[in-house]
């Protein structure tokens, strides 16, 4: 009787899966082949020539039949020097350490895993990173999300007393902020870290667009991490995400961390990538370059509200309506972008433009204004 077997399999889902999870969508990852690719402000850019090779050599000496690294040695050494990590411990008294994590994502999960209870759960402000509120529905925790005001800066009343209110273990902001691009004022994120008996983790996702860097808040504050990732410079195919802060707290999350979540490729890569970062920096100072020519373009468009931007992306609000449909004609022109609207009420209208080379902005923006015409 084989034919009742998926009934029997759909039954046993039904009692058997979490009814949240149940009631879950998969994260939805639109199928961009063919299509030039401004939806998640990955870097346009390949490695430059000459370290491409020296990539190749590398890759070739690796022993893939084995297990890789689990402390990730060579890989953290990197990191620390890259961040001058060693000086900064030194005025903080702190021993700072460095936690990796499969994208900043995974990282995401060890904290709701580690910090959140039934009872105390995560605190983002909205919009935000949605991986925060969906990590939290898969952990099963309890997610309050605190609305920005309209012109995105923090709502500080609303924050201060939700956190009041529901005391979380964990709060998130990402600063520049995704997908508003704007940074929060650090007046606001210096009162809601004083006020919060929870863990405050500074998402600086990034960092490598703006000016603002909050890394010394590591060694002034006891309940603050912050968090970083290689992917939107340039190595998002690597998945490699990391978080600094006091060994006091990345000792505890450390056991949470599937022992060998970093592969031998990618801690090669990123070693070697490292090593070169002024490469990678320059590329990102070209995308700053071209993302101000690309807002000075969108702001001469009718029909288009133009929002300040920090990072690899760009906030629009289609003032007429219609972002729906504009999403959707320039994707039959062959550029896929972000359509935002129906996300949060703040993002009504709104689409999101990755920042890419000068020629690809120039597409964009072409397909965009047709697509509004
Ligand atoms: C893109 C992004 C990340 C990075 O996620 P990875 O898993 O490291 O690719 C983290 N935080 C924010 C706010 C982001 O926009």
């Amino acid at each position: 009787m084989s034919n009742s077997l998926p009934l029997q399999s759909a039954a046993l889902v039904e009692t058997l899966v979490r009814p949240e999870i149940r009631a879950m969508h998969s994260y939805y990852v639109p199928d961009s082949s063919g299509l030039l690719k401004m939806d998640a402000m990955e870097n346009p850019n390949l490695w430059p020539g000459e370290l491409q090779q020296e990539w190749f050599e590398t890759l070739k000496g690796l022993d893939v039949n084995r297990y890789p690294d689990p402390s990730c040695a060579e890989l953290k050494a990197g990191i620390r020097e890259l961040l001058k990590l060693d000086a900064l411990q030194e005025q903080s008294g702190f021993d700072l350490d460095i936690l990796l994590g499969n994208g900043s994502d995974e990282i995401i999960q060890i904290l709701a895993m580690a910090l959140s209870t039934p009872e105390r759960g995560v605190l983002a402000v909205e919009p935000s990173f949605v991986m925060y509120k969906m990590i939290s529905a898969f952990v099963g925790v309890p997610y309050t999300g605190v609305d920005l005001n309209a012109d995105f800066s923090i709502n500080l009343a609303a924050t201060l007393s939700a956190i009041q209110e529901h005391d979380p273990a964990l709060i998130f902001l990402a600063a520049p902020n995704n997908p508003t691009g704007n940074v929060f004022s650090e007046e606001d994120l210096q009162a809601i870290i004083d006020a919060a008996n929870g863990l405050v983790v500074l998402d600086e996702a990034y960092m490598a667009f703006t000016d603002s860097d909050l890394l010394s808040y590591v060694s002034r504050y006891p309940n603050v991490v912050v968090m970083r990732t290689f992917s939107k410079v340039g190595l998002a195919g690597l998945r490699l995400g990391f978080m600094v802060g006091s060994s006091n707290w990345l000792k505890e999350f450390e056991k949470l961390r599937l022992p060998y979540n970093i592969n031998v490729l990618t801690q090669a890569s990123a070693s070697l990538a490292i090593k070169h970062y002024d490469k990678l920096a320059a590329q990102c100072e070209l995308l700053k370059t071209a993302r101000s020519e690309l807002l000075a373009s969108l702001a001469d468009i009718d029909g288009l509200e133009v929002f300040p931007s920090e990072a690899n992306f760009v906030l629009v609000r289609c003032s007429n309506g219609g972002a729906r449909s504009v999403f959707e004609a320039m994707k039959a022109q062959g550029v896929l972008i972000k359509c935002l609207d129906g996300g949060h009420p703040l993002l009504a209208e709104c689409l999101r433009l990755t920042v890419g080379t000068v020629q690809q902005n120039e597409e964009m923006i072409a397909a965009l204004k047709k697509a509004l015409a």
